[in-house]
């Protein structure tokens, strides 16, 4: 979906890309994360085709994005971090305005806008001039514009800024839902957890260069053994004991009301070793997968990062 080599932009003084190359494939999500200064949004601004490189090569499905913006646009969302919006219109008309701008007849932008403002939460507010939106729900509407016309590609500059906890899982969501029909994301955060919830992929950019590229999470694969967590409500006698008797346990490690462990058996003989613990008087409120999550990703790359791609 998105394919740049030796993409170099600069400001007056400034190197803010230097020969950044990476391939992103569709139907993912890919984290763009970085110090601040990093540029994440001379990189998106770039693929949006906003800012003209002074060297390098921007594919997108398959557009030469420095020969031919506008049909990039067509193919493209953008968030800007910090963005604007018509405040004398209401929601509504701006959902409209942004579809017909992007190329939608009236009747194709009328249901368009609708579909896009529902899926940001603000069916309720169509009628609602933008002026009078809280922060939350402006950060809403310009989301509601950047997806309004069903873009293959979603740039995203801190998209979560200014969001409530809900809004934010809400947000999640959607991002989950719109990979899974096929669009492709690239998100830019500061907020690592956040972007554990959703990220296929992250890409790393530190003073203007791509410092690492890798898979959020490795590959599901046939382990022979999972890491699991079991979380107790009260200490259990004998637990090491009932774990260790499990012939799919094993590097049982005991911390208070938390054990880890190694696990080789299926579905199954998960349910019977849960079912051994309760009958055995473990008050049991968890047990789960360990898994890596994209905060530890990160500072594995930057802090093993020097100044060369990782993928
Ligand atoms: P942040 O996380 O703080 O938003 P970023 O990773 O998005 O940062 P950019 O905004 O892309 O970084 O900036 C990259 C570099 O380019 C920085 O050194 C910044 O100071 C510089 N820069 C950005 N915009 C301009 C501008 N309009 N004129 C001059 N230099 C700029």
């Amino acid at each position: 979906m998105i394919v740049v080599e030796n993409l170099t932009f600069d400001y007056p003084g400034t190197r803010a890309l230097d020969r950044v190359s990476f391939r992103v494939t569709a139907g993912s999500i890919t984290a763009l994360v970085g110090p601040n200064g990093a540029g994440k949004t001379t990189l998106l601004r770039a693929l949006a085709a906003l800012e003209e490189p002074v060297a390098g090569t921007i594919r997108i499905a398959g557009i030469d994005v420095l020969a031919e913006p506008r049909a990039c646009h067509r193919q493209v969302g953008y968030l800007s971090d910090f963005f604007g919006l018509y405040d004398e219109l209401t929601v509504r008309q701006c959902l409209l305005h942004a579809a017909a701008i992007r190329g939608l007849a009236a009747a194709a932008g009328a249901a368009a806008a609708l579909r896009s403002a529902t899926r940001l939460g603000l069916a309720e507010r169509l009628e609602a001039k933008a002026g009078t939106l809280s922060r939350g729900l402006r950060q809403r509407l310009a989301i509601a514009q950047a997806i309004v016309h069903r873009p293959a590609l979603l740039l995203l500059d801190e998209p979560a800024s200014g969001l409530d906890p809900e809004a934010r899982h809400s947000l999640a969501r959607l991002f989950l839902t719109l990979r899974d029909e096929g669009m492709t994301l690239l998100v830019s955060s500061h907020i690592l957890a956040e972007l554990d919830e959703y990220s296929d992929d992250m890409l790393v950019l530190r003073a203007g260069k791509l410092v690492a590229h890798n898979p959020v999470r490795a590959p599901a694969q046939p382990a022979p053994a999972t890491p699991l967590r079991l979380l107790l409500a009260t200490p259990c006698a004998g637990l090491g004991a009932l774990l260790a008797a499990a012939d799919e346990v094993t590097q049982v490690c005991l911390a208070g009301l938390t054990a880890t462990f190694n696990f080789s058996g299926d579905d199954g003989a998960r349910h019977r070793l849960l079912r051994r613990l309760i009958e055995a008087g473990a008050e049991v409120c968890a047990l789960a997968e360990e898994r890596p999550n994209l905060q530890q990703a990160y500072l594995d790359s930057v802090r093993g990062s020097a100044g060369e791609v990782g993928r």
